[in-house]
This record gives structure tokens, C-alpha cells and sequence, in this order.
């Protein structure tokens, strides 16, 4: 199958691109298209055999269910039942947005979608593109990320066209995501409702809008025993080639140690790399060595973490040493991503 990728002008929005994209869902097939998340892989929501192929497409296990995606507030009741009024409270504050709902399903969603669940998934996306092709489609349209399972995320259209070149027949290309890592899942079928997956929405945005939130303990957890809530959750999401391991402690000493490490390593002949900040970046020796973002401005790591990633993995180092980033507001999102990619090496300094 040839992949299409076709170009969209932000500011023209060419609808005639997103129509043909919008055609492909509704006759029961696949199209990537960019989120302020990271790009989805679409398909008709109610139809099995579309959302079957989107497992297909990515080799992603079948008990890991979607997220079904919706342009207007109503298409909630199109998906979900005994729907609690934190729902509309929770849209109303951050829909569209970098937030999805785990709400119980109505019967009409076919398993395939909700991965055997009796709960369903739902978020309005922000981006313009994404708004755009659901309306188009006339459908709800369920999507995961559209990397094959196993690799971060894609944040670029190259990244999903690395992946599912001749597996998909369109991408819709808006150039790079705003937000870089994968939208907040905050569960609301339990009593006090659940973080099932931290993202830009943070604890404290919620906790403002509708008091007390809990976080799975499952989501930090090392202890395998402890599962997360979210199926996709449990899975060791994505393994950088090379080992990832995270140093943290005063700024001073991680630097210290980590090149340290890096030039104990270069003497065997090791290739390293290392993840560094704008503000630390230019003290580090090793082979390769990268900027995530600023410290000052955490949105920035956030929307640089997987494709630095990605070209770790095309770089062919042997090791990655990265600093760690603080455990509050978005930095909770960026830690519990890198110790899912260094399966919680952690060395403290
Ligand atoms: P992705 O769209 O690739 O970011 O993956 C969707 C995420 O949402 C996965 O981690 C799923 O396990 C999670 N998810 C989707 N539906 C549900 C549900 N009904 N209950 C709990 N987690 C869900
Ligand atoms: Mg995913």
C-alpha cells in the first residue's frame, strides 16, 4: 500500500486534504493525523473491523483499548452512560484539550474499541486539523498513537511515516505537535476520580475544577505487582535501544557523575549519550550530547522527549545517561515517560 502524505497549511486548512482523509475513516479505513498531543491513528470508533486494523497497523496488543475522539460535547452520550456531572464540569474547563475521560460505555461501542472494557475513553482534541477531520468523517473516531507498538510516540509526520509507511494509506502532516507527550487519562467512574496517566493537565488544574484527585499508585510504581489501571499503562511502552538510566540530585553533582560515567565508558571504547538541559548542556563530554528543552520552561521537554528519543536510537550510542526533572505540574508527566524508558534506573547524587 502506498502512504500518502499530504501537507496542510495551518492557516489555509485545506479541507479538500482533510475531506479525503474524512472518506477513508468513513468507509471503514485508517488515516494519521497530527493532535496537540502526538499524532493519532484514526479509524471509525462504532465500526469493529476499522478499529481492528488499527491494532493491526501497529502491532498493538488487543486488551489495550482506544481513545475514541469527538468534536462537540453532545457525542459524549453517543459513547458513554451514567455520565457523572464532573464530565461536563471537566469539559467545560478544559475541552478541547489534553484531556481524556474514562466514563462506563454505552453497548453500541464495540469491544474491539474499548478493548473488552465496559468503560470507554473519550476526549475532544484541541487541534484545528483533528476538529476538522471528525466532523468531516460524520464518525467518532478512535485513536492511538500512531507509532508502532513498542516506539515513542511520534511528534512529527516523519515519525509516523517511519512507522507505518505502506501499512497506512494517509498522514495527514501539520508539522510538529504543540504538547509532545500523550494527553492526562483521569478515570471518573470511581467515587474520587483517578489520574490513570499524567499529562499537561495537571493533578492541581483538576484538583481546582473538581476537588479531590486521586493518582493510580500503579503509575510510579517499580514493584511490578502494582498494575497500573489503564491496560496501555503496564506495557514497558517503549525501550530505547541503548540502556536509559536518570541521575538525579543538586544540578552540580549530577553533571559531576555523569561525566564521570560518560568517560569511564568512552574508555572502553563505549558510545555515549546524554540528555542534558539548555541551561547544563554545554558542560557535558560525551559523544552525543543533546538539549532537551529549558528547565525554565517545562512545556519545552515535554515537546522534545520522544523524538530525542527516537534519535537515540538512530545514533547508535551504547548508553544514555540522562538529568531528571521534578515530579510536580508537567514534570510528573516528563518523569513518569523516562522512567518508563529507563524501566526506573535511577542513580541518586
Ligand atoms: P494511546 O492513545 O496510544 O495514548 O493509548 C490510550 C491509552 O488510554 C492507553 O494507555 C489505554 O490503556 C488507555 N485507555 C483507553 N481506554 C481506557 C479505559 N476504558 N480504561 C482505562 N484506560 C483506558
Ligand atoms: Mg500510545
Amino acid at each position: 500500500m502506498e502512504t500518502k502524505v499530504y501537507k496542510i497549511k495551518r492557516n489555509a486548512m485545506e479541507m479538500e486534504k482533510i475531506r479525503e482523509a474524512a472518506d477513508i475513516i468513513r468507509d471503514g479505513g485508517l488515516a494519521a493525523f497530527p493532535t496537540e498531543t502526538v499524532y493519532g491513528l484514526g479509524a471509525d470508533a462504532m465500526n469493529p473491523e476499522a478499529s481492528k486494523k488499527i491494532y493491526a497497523a501497529k502491532g498493538r496488543p488487543s486488551d489495550n483499548p482506544l481513545i475514541v475522539h469527538i468534536s462537540s460535547w453532545e457525542d459524549v452520550s453517543l459513547v458513554a452512560r451514567d455520565i457523572p456531572g464532573k464530565a461536563r464540569v471537566l469539559s467545560d474547563a478544559f475541552w478541547p484539550g489534553p484531556l481524556t475521560m474514562i466514563l462506563y460505555k454505552k453497548h453500541q461501542v464495540p469491544k474491539e474499541t474499548t478493548g473488552g472494557l465496559d468503560t470507554v475513553a473519550v476526549r475532544m482534541p484541541r487541534d484545528e486539523i483533528a476538529l476538522r477531520l471528525i466532523e468531516a468523517s460524520g464518525c467518532l473516531i478512535a485513536a492511538p498513537s500512531a507509532n508502532t507498538s513498542g516506539r515513542p510516540s511520534p511528534t512529527l509526520a516523519d515519525h509516523v511515516f517511519q512507522d507505518l509507511e505502506g501499512r497506512i494509506p494517509i498522514i495527514l502532516d501539520g508539522g510538529e505537535v504543540g504538547i509532545g507527550i500523550e494527553s492526562t487519562i483521569i478515570d471518573l467512574t470511581e467515587e474520587i476520580p483517578v489520574i490513570l496517566r499524567p499529562g499537561r493537565i495537571t493533578k492541581e488544574m483538576l484538583e481546582q475544577v473538581i476537588g479531590e484527585v486521586r493518582v493510580d499508585p500503579g503509575l510510579m510504581a517499580e514493584d511490578e505487582k502494582v498494575k497500573p489501571k489503564a491496560p496501555g499503562m503496564k506495557y514497558r511502552h517503549y525501550a530505547p535501544k541503548a540502556s536509559l538510566v536518570l541521575v538525579e540530585g543538586q544540578e552540580e553533582k549530577v553533571i559531576a557523575k555523569i561525566n564521570v560515567l560518560a568517560e569511564e565508558l568512552q574508555k572502553q571504547e563505549k558510545k555515549v549519550g546524554i540528555i542534558g538541559t539548555d541551561e547544563t548542556v554545554s558542560r557535558y563530554v560525551g559523544d552525543v550530547v543533546v538539549s532537551i528543552g529549558a528547565r525554565e520552561d517545562e512545556e519545552s521537554i515535554a515537546r522534545h522527549l520522544y523524538r530525542i528519543l527516537r534519535d537515540f536510537d538512530d545514533s547508535g550510542v551504547d548508553m544514555i545517561y540522562s538529568e531528571s526533572f521534578s515530579s510536580q505540574g508537567i514534570g510528573q508527566a516528563i518523569m513518569n515517560r523516562l522512567l518508563k524508558a529507563a524501566a526506573h534506573q535511577i542513580l541518586e547524587v
